[in-house]
């Protein structure tokens, strides 16, 4: 079952459950979408997996599994991977 992290690792913007422009790599390294597009270019900088659009969980799915409310950032900031 996917974590659902709350925050995007490279700028810390909030990507709620339902955040439409939220993307992972297969471990769950979670970024938005402008991270993804802009700076990685589709590559998740900690492992050099693909992002993919994380699935949304539908609302009543939440209650019984709820989102992860750890926040995950990069302190080192986001470059693109070389
Ligand atoms: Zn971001
Ligand atoms: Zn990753």
């Amino acid at each position: 079952m996917l974590e659902l992290r709350p925050n995007c690792e490279c700028c810390d913007r909030d990507l709620p459950p339902n955040a439409s422009d939220a993307r992972i790599c297969s471990y769950e390294c979670t970024f938005c979408a402008t991270c993804t597009d802009n700076v990685l270019h589709g590559i998740c900088p900690n492992c050099g997996g693909n992002l993919m659009p994380r699935p949304i969980r539908p609302p009543e799915k939440l209650v019984r599994h709820p989102a992860s409310a750890k926040r995950v950032l990069k302190l080192e900031g986001c470059h693109q991977a070389v």
